[in-house]
């Protein structure tokens, strides 16, 4: 395919837009990319996207998302309000993610996909729960991201909150989906793996070590960390370490670790994550949302943390999360000057791409150049001041709307063209999935626990 008439931003460093140019698409990949006349040549006979003078930009990347999450959307939480993360959890999330079975757990992605595709969001890094229906839930997921075209990294979260039998389920289920990514390369290399454990508030000693005993040396470990203080409190109660050393010692914070939050961890946490090569996520509207406080994404970032940006379940309208980044920090330190335009851009173009990079290593992604992965996307962007490749991260912050992406294409392959839709179908998606959502908030209440436990770890020893 050759896409004629764009104004292409590359993201490559240093490098202008380039206004007027065409890509040539061969085999997913950018095959070549130069003024739509000289190109134009080129294509032959294939088939030709007049872009009309949009931008053409690399996809979107996700770093953590939950496409379980979907049916949240205006559910009411039954009794009082919960008054912390951890309250949260147990009245929200944790009785939601008992309520999916196995077509809830398939439509819940599908809806997230929809989402994804619409709003320009190429490459998402999943970590799913769905305690009662475990076994084969990652080939759920798989298929849906299949079908949708797009690129994704599936995990399950293992956890000790439901017994030891489900956390050997959840082990499992992520030791089978890594290995049926390693020998069948499903969806022509559009599926990874990673390794996925709910966070250490919720795992024993023994589970932790299980894990790494049974998962492959090079396995990305994708774990939520200190998201909130309990995650801390019960760290040191258990092991009288806090939770980045307690789940280092455990070796499970290595070099393609996504440690998602790392809100409240110290000095000596930030330098072991850094020693050891991990990533973190952020995923600012999450934490506004859940009152958790702003992760030092600054500080880790200089002290060599590749900070990337996710949405935690959010919308998959990614420049929304780049704008709660932006603004989030500036009003938690009262600061105008923090979280830059450039420092978000470098979370979620730079940092996300060498992340998903490391999942997708065909090819690179997040940049076009001749070589890289086509997953790309056309922006309807009318800019009324000078937009340059130098000031569109503000452009971005203050002009983008997630609704000017009209076309989205993974691995060469349109999933989207002028906002149609082209491999999912949106009105059967939508109408099943609102009944499906029905069927789940009616289980939802009878597994919200009806009195507050005291708390986490008294909770666990019982179990
Ligand atoms: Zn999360």
């Amino acid at each position: 395919m050759l896409i004629t008439n764009a104004k292409l931003a590359t993201w490559q460093p240093d490098q202008p837009l380039l206004a007027d140019h065409a890509v040539l698409i061969k085999a997913g990949l950018v095959h070549s990319l130069g003024p739509s006349d000289e190109l134009s040549e080129l294509a032959g006979t294939d088939e030709v996207l007049d872009a009309g003078g949009q931008l053409l930009m690399p996809g979107n990347i996700c770093a953590h998302t939950h496409f379980y999450g979907a049916f949240a959307r205006g559910l009411a939480i039954p009794g009082q309000p919960p008054a912390d993360f951890p309250a949260i959890l147990r009245k929200l999330w944790w009785p939601l993610d008992k309520s999916l079975n196995a077509e809830a757990v398939r439509y819940s992605a599908l809806v997230c996909l929809v989402d994804a595709i619409k709003h320009g969001t190429t490459t998402l890094i999943d970590h799913h729960a769905s305690p009662n229906a475990i076994d084969g839930s990652l080939d759920w997921l798989a298929q849906a991201v299949d079908e949708s075209g797009l690129r994704a990294v599936l995990c399950y979260e293992v956890t000790d909150r439901d017994g030891p039998e489900r956390a050997q389920a959840g082990m499992q289920e992520n030791l089978r989906f890594l290995e049926r990514c390693r020998s069948e390369r499903p969806a022509d290399g559009r599926l990874a793996a990673a390794f996925g454990l709910h966070a250490s508030l919720t795992l024993t000693d023994t589970t932790l070590a299980a894990c790494r005993e049974l998962a492959p040396a090079d396995t990305a470990f994708h774990v939520h960390v200190a998201e909130h203080e309990a995650d801390q409190y019960d760290s040191l109660a258990r092991s009288g370490q806090r939770v980045v050393e307690r789940l280092h010692e455990f070796g499970l914070v290595n070099q393609y670790s996504i440690l998602a939050h790392c809100i409240h961890i110290d000095a000596a946490e930030m330098r072991l994550i850094e020693q050891a090569g991990s990533w973190v996520s952020h995923q600012p509207r999450s934490n506004m949302n859940n009152g958790v406080g702003a992760a030092d994404i600054e500080g880790m970032q200089r002290l060599g943390i590749p900070v990337c940006l996710g949405n935690d379940g959010f919308s998959n309208a990614m420049w929304q999360e780049w704008k709660a980044a932006y603004l989030l920090h500036k009003i938690w330190h009262r600061d105008p000057r923090r979280a830059s335009g450039a420092l978000v851009a470098q979370m979620a173009i730079g940092n996300n791409a060498r992340l998903a990079g490391q999942f997708f290593r065909q090819a690179p992604l997040g940049v076009i150049e001749p070589g890289a992965l086509a997953d790309l996307i056309l922006v309807d962007y009318q800019p009324t001041t000078p937009l340059t490749a130098g000031n569109l991260p503000w452009h971005i912050l203050f002009g983008f709307e997630p609704s000017m992406v009209t076309a989205t294409m993974v691995a060469g392959k349109l999933l989207m063209k002028d906002r149609r839709l082209l491999t999912l179908d949106e009105a059967e998606i939508s109408a099943r999935a609102k009944e499906l959502a029905a069927d789940v908030w009616q289980r939802y209440p009878s597994f919200v626990p009806a009195d507050e436990p005291p708390s986490i770890v008294e909770n666990e020893e019982q179990a």
